[in-house]
């Protein structure tokens, strides 16, 4: 891998954007707003359900999600013309600066200079343009301070939306290592079973997996993520085999397993903005995502989104909770993880989109996720449900549609 070192030095005003919403009466950033020259001051969101009692490695397994946030943050306010976007935070719930100063080497510390000294920082670049950095509680005080917030007027922008008053004519100067890498790759797998009817065999059904997981940890240990997502990974193997041993469906089956998902959908995403089936004809995804473990599910339950109620519940979901009965399985909604694996970008396209996993288990993240925890019969009863939800779907007549949110499945 290939990678470029800059060290960059960035001057101007800051600009505070609270946590970059645009809606609203009171946005924390206007719609059309120009934030060109300016180092723009976001906060990093608190999330009250963080437990103060994680290790910090359970919360570098959390902090992925928080990543992804930032990220998406630091890309929105990059594309408004910020030169930098630097991240501030009063209390540091999701273990951010924990995490980074734990498992991160400790060379090459960036530093962030304001009119009056402040405490080292290291950087992370979630944005391609500017870059971004996000600083521990010590240091974000001291930003604060120069922008005459309190901690309570942002406590009360975060709780509410309050706008708050902060100067506008403090300038800062960033003196920052950037590491560009040019040349990381990552790849999906795309396999299709062609339909057997010459009318419907355009139209497909996708099943999806991640293949990725999180990496080492800094002293070696490796992540193998056997249930985050081997396991779902396998259920789709499963499910293929399945199909290539049976009659053929009328319409065409596409399996794609993923990377990148842990980074913020990248794989999935991909896919739906260069489509390698026509995206107007996939006409259902069926999403695995960890099927191997109990813990927020019971051994005979799953969780599944978007559920009944949720709007972008379809007769996909309704079609999957009468199957997975007849499999003696309950399925339960799990719309907090709507947002948070590959079906998502299918989702947000209309297509109707059904996500099945366990939900969170003890060992979510953390090395501890290993082969030998796996419920094998969990993973198969997963497998089996979603390839007659398939079956179903390629041989009717009509294809799945969506419905609004319902009483019940
Ligand atoms: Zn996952």
């Amino acid at each position: 891998m290939t990678s470029t070192e800059l060290a960059t030095n960035i001057s101007g005003p800051m600009q505070f954007c609270g946590l970059s919403r645009t809606p609203g009466p009171n946005p924390d950033v206007a719609v059309g707003a120009n934030l060109t020259g300016k180092i723009a001051i976001a906060v990093v969101p608190t999330k009250g359900d963080a437990a103060p009692n994680l290790t910090a490695e359970q919360r570098f397994g959390i902090s992925f999600q928080t990543y992804r946030q930032l990220g998406k943050v630091a890309t929105a306010l990059s594309e408004k013309g910020a030169a930098a976007v630097v991240f501030v935070q009063v209390r540091d719930a999701t273990g951010l600066t924990d995490c980074l100063s734990t498992l991160l080497p400790s060379t090459q510390q960036p530093r962030i200079s304001l009119p009056m000294p402040v405490a080292r920082q290291r950087a992370s670049s979630p944005a391609r343009a500017a870059p971004a950095i996000v600083l521990s509680p010590q240091a974000s005080k001291v930003v604060l301070e120069a922008l005459h917030l309190t901690e309570q007027e942002l406590d009360e922008h975060l709780d509410d939306g309050t706008g708050v008053a902060a100067r506008t004519d403090v300038p800062a100067t960033l003196d920052l290592a950037v590491t560009i890498r040019t040349d990381a790759k990552a790849c999906n797998v795309v396999a299709v079973l062609r339909g057997s009817d010459p009318k419907l065999a355009h139209q497909a059904v996708i099943y999806t997996a991640h293949v990725d997981h999180i990496g080492a940890r800094m002293d070696g240990a490796a992540y193998n993520g056997a249930n985050d997502n081997a396991s779902g990974v396998a259920g789709l193997i499963g499910v293929a085999r399945m199909f290539a041993a049976g009659p053929r469906p009328r319409r065409s089956i596409v399996f794609l397993v993923t990377a990148g998902e842990e980074l913020g959908l990248w794989g999935s995403q991909f896919f739906v903005d260069n489509p390698a089936w026509p995206i107007e004809n996939i006409v259902a995804n069926i999403n695995f995502e960890m099927i191997g473990r109990t813990g927020r599910c019971t051994a005979t339950e799953f969780v599944a989104t978007p559920s009944y109620r949720h709007s972008r519940f379809s007769s996909l979901g309704h079609d999957a909770a009468q199957i997975a009965a007849g499999l003696g399985i309950t399925l339960l909604p799990g719309d907090e993880y709507y947002r948070q694996s590959d079906h998502f970008p299918f989702a947000e396209r209309g297509i109707p989109a059904l996500s099945i996993g366990d939900g969170n288990f003890v060992d979510y993240h953390l090395v501890t996720d290993d082969a030998g925890a796996i419920d094998g019969r969990r993973v198969h009863a997963a497998m089996r449900a979603a390839a007659e939800l398939g079956r179903r779907v390629a041989m009717d007549e009509e294809a799945p549609s969506t419905r609004q949110a319902q009483a019940g499945w």
